[in-house]
């Protein structure tokens, strides 16, 4: 009987403190529920690209930090984002870090932050928009000139002002995403949206459908910046010797940039798209190598965007440089280009081929001006700089120079280097 009596003690003191163990749990559930359970979950929509990374610091109750923010392939794009999430301040109160993300052409990367500080009722105290878009192939920022063809100073404007009731001050200070149909752009606070069906016109870069897509670049070789770079440039092409001048560039795993004229372009197009699928710098020498050393601006427009637009209809591409006939440009010159993004580049070696006609001579001049950040004039119309671009081309790599693009020679040595 005692026995009995223990064991029925042991269940009766079982079932209490299963009771109370269960009551516990209970009362701890409803008593605290996690208070940022909905600023944790954000929205899928929007986040086309990259992988979600949430970051939760509730230990300072101060300072609750909600993070969320992608992560790409690309080193240098998750480089840019770390140090924006870095740099954010600490300040008291719920901080909530949300975005938008997305991917163009596999190779346009965007990123909108939305940065929310709340107090302790959820009310927003502070807001801040914050976009960063990579070109993870020119490996940089995307600019608003990457974006849009010309003419867009007054439009985007005045669409700031329609859309988001903004007045802008500075357009350098506007940033840019991309994506399918739409290009959306960024100034302080306020955010527009543009159709490309609407604006096509003006834009460049969107996806524009299957059929519109910009020419894939199927080559693209890698530079070390350390080392010691030139830009080979050949001008008033194409003409039937370029193709033969790519193939020695191809052959030796290096590039060129071809300025060209726009009258020249429509006979040898199937030499352009292969130019740009190829990895070499399509760049603007004017229509018919007229002197745009001028001050009526409508023929300079003329004159370069008739050329652009050439180039633009045959690849989805326009050229960045632009090579003034006979180097001779003037104030208005620059005012036209610099308005619509565009920039001249001269160069620092003259081969004088053109004059010469001449391999040894072409070669000698070339070789004798080689320097680091050496832009070398040629012209892709002889036989003769042809032959000497053959030889020319091993000799300088095997000297330790690597042949780039006139962007990318800019890019790493400066854009004096040509002036
Ligand atoms: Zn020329």
């Amino acid at each position: 009987m005692k026995t009995h009596k223990k064991l029925r003690y042991e269940r009766l003191i079982f079932v209490i403190v299963s009771i109370l163990l269960l009551g516990f749990g209970i009362s701890k559930i409803i008593a605290k529920p996690d208070p940022y359970k909905e600023l944790k979950e954000v929205s899928e929509e929007n986040k086309k690209a990259g992988e979600m990374i949430n970051q939760f610091d509730e230990e300072n109750e101060q300072q609750i930090r909600l993070f969320h923010y992608p992560q790409f392939e690309s080193k240098e794009m998750n480089a840019k984002i770390n140090e924006y999430v870095k740099a954010l301040p600490k300040e008291n109160g719920i901080a909530l870090l949300d975005y938008e993300s997305d991917e163009l052409n596999q190779r346009y990367l965007s990123v909108v932050f939305h940065y929310q500080l709340m107090d302790a009722e959820k009310n927003v105290i502070k807001e801040e928009k914050q976009c960063i878009s990579y070109d993870t192939e020119a490996k940089r920022d995307i600019k608003v000139t990457d974006v849009f063809r010309r003419d867009y100073y007054d439009m985007l404007r005045e669409q700031f002002k329609k859309q988001a009731n903004t007045t802008v001050k500075s357009l350098a200070d506007i940033t840019v995403t991309p994506h399918e149909n739409t290009v959306k752009l960024y100034y302080k606070n306020a955010a527009i949206q543009l159709k490309y069906s609407d604006y096509q016109k003006y834009i460049k870069l969107a996806g524009k459908g299957e059929n519109k897509k910009p020419l894939a670049i199927k080559r693209k070789l890698k530079i070390d910046p350390k080392k010691p770079m030139i830009a080979l440039t050949f001008d008033d092409g194409p003409s039937v010797y370029t193709d033969e001048v790519m193939k020695v560039f191809e052959a030796h795993n290096a590039t060129a940039s071809f300025f060209m004229l726009g009258q020249n372009i429509q006979y040898y197009p199937d030499t352009v798209k292969h130019m740009v699928e190829n990895g070499f710098e399509i760049c603007n020498h004017s229509w018919d190598h007229k002197s745009i050393a001028s001050d009526d601006q409508k023929f300079i427009r003329k004159e370069v965007f008739d050329t652009q637009d050439a180039l633009y209809k045959l690849t989805g591409y326009e050229a960045s440089y632009v090579r003034p006939p006979y180097g001779a440009w003037n104030e208005t010159t620059e005012q036209v280009l610099e308005q619509n993004g565009l920039h001249v580049a001269l160069w620092n070696v003259d081969s004088e081929d053109w004059r010469n006609r001449d391999k040894q001579i072409t070669l000698s001049r070339a070789k004798e001006g080689t320097f680091d950040g050496a832009i070398i004039l040629f012209h892709d119309l002889y036989p003769t700089t042809l032959e000497a671009v053959k030889e020319l081309v091993p000799y300088l790599q095997n000297k330790g120079y690597q042949l780039v693009t006139i962007s990318e020679l800019f890019q790493y040595k400066g854009e004096k280097t040509g002036l």
